[in-house]
């Protein structure tokens, strides 16, 4: 994990949302990136206004010693209420009830900080536009909540075709002027939408841009990412744990499903989807080892995947040896969208489902930091 990539990127969505400031998003231990050294890597760059989705998540950063903003995104079960109050975590109010349950467990000498949140498409959390002023009202008037922002959440701003995210941001629009005052902070664009629906953001007042994605190098899609100058942070790395060489016509994993068709030289790498490396793959992955490209053959294990090196008097496949690096994706080898393609899904999901068993090593350009547990996948 590259912390000076994080850096990097942190620097370019700042420029981009100016005047608007940079909420960043670390929720699911930022992206499967490690929460707290992202957080402290921020905070070098100036950030000083960090989102989570659950309670525990703010609750954890707060024991650390992190003393900034940090907006918890879920809606509170009133039982979670207390802890926001212990922790000092900003409340999102989706609902009426949960305003009256916010006010029951403030008090006006520790108010809790609240942000109303609007419902204008996403059809997740929120009020309805038209049912936002009178909790707006209601909630300006008491000493137990600080009524701290007003935001909502665009459903289809990575597609830069889609004319829907405008029309969201209509409704906002509308909401708002219906308030009889606004709170500090407004704020309604993620990543995509800084960076499709640039020039309407400005018609918010200067208040948040909450941006998870591209902070750690990436976005919903490669063309979206190209609109500003991102460098992806993380590489998913494994060991070489065996490596033999096998005849024609033997099978290799689960299933049989792979059958060498001449004689290969096969690695086993210490990497599967146990790790987070989708058992999707199968079939369709490659990694970068020995600085080439080679297929991933038959099915992905939960803890190891064969790597298919060439035939035997391939060069590479005569080079490379047990304790050798594979990259799975990263920097230098194949893309997190690559692997989202043959797994089907997102790069977010991808990140966020690297497991907690992989160790994280974090490097910065000031150096390395030594791993925190000698295995073979790191990220
Ligand atoms: C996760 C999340 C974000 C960040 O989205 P990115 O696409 O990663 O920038 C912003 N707002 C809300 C409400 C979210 O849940």
């Amino acid at each position: 994990m590259d912390l000076s990539a994080v850096r990097h990127n942190a620097r370019r969505l700042q420029e981009r949302a100016e005047p608007a400031a940079l909420m960043a998003v670390v929720k699911a231990d930022a992206y499967g990136h490690g929460a707290l050294p992202v957080v402290r890597a921020l905070r070098k760059e100036g950030v000083r206004h960090f989102a989570v989705a659950r309670p525990a998540e703010g609750q954890a950063l707060r024991d650390a010693g992190i003393d900034d903003s940090i907006l918890v995104l879920g809606a509170p079960l009133r039982s979670q209420l207390p802890t926001y109050a212990a922790y000092d975590l900003d409340v999102t109010i989706p609902s009426a009830d949960v305003a009256e349950a916010v006010v029951e467990v403030g008090s006006a000498s520790a108010p809790l900080r609240a942000h109303v949140k609007i419902d204008t498409g996403m059809g997740r959390l929120g009020l309805p536009p038209d049912a936002a002023a009178p909790v707006v009202r209601q909630l300006a008037d008491r000493d137990e909540v600080v009524l701290e922002g007003i935001w909502t959440h665009f459903a289809t701003a990575d597609d830069p075709e889609s004319t829907f995210a405008g029309v969201q941001l209509d409704r906002f629009e509308d909401a708002l002027a219906a308030l009889d005052s606004i709170p500090a902070c407004i704020h309604a664009a993620n990543t995509g939408a800084l960076l499709t629906l640039n020039g309407r953001l400005g018609e918010l007042s200067a208040g948040l841009v909450r941006s998870g994605i591209a902070l750690y190098g990436l976005a919903a899609t490669e063309e979206l990412a190209d609109e500003i100058d991102l460098r992806p942070a993380l590489t998913l790395s494994a060991r070489v744990t065996q490596v033999k060489t096998v005849a024609e016509g033997t099978s290799i994993s689960y299933g049989a499903t792979w059958t060498a068709p001449a004689p290969a030289r096969i690695a086993t790498l210490g990497v599967g989807y146990g790790d987070g490396y989708p058992r999707l793959g199968s079939g369709r992955a490659t990694v970068s080892i020995g600085g080439q490209c080679r297929p991933v053959v038959g099915t992905i294990c939960m803890d190891m995947c064969m790597v298919h090196l060439g035939a035997p008097d391939d060069p590479l496949a005569r080079r490379i040896e047990v304790g050798d690096e594979a990259v799975l994706f990263g920097p230098n080898g194949p893309s997190a969208y690559d692997v989202a393609r043959w797994a089907e899904t997102i790069p977010y999901e991808i990140c966020c489902g690297i497991s907690p068993r992989v160790p994280r090593r974090y490097v910065d350009s000031r150096g390395e930091t030594p791993p925190e547990a000698p295995s073979s996948p790191t990220l």
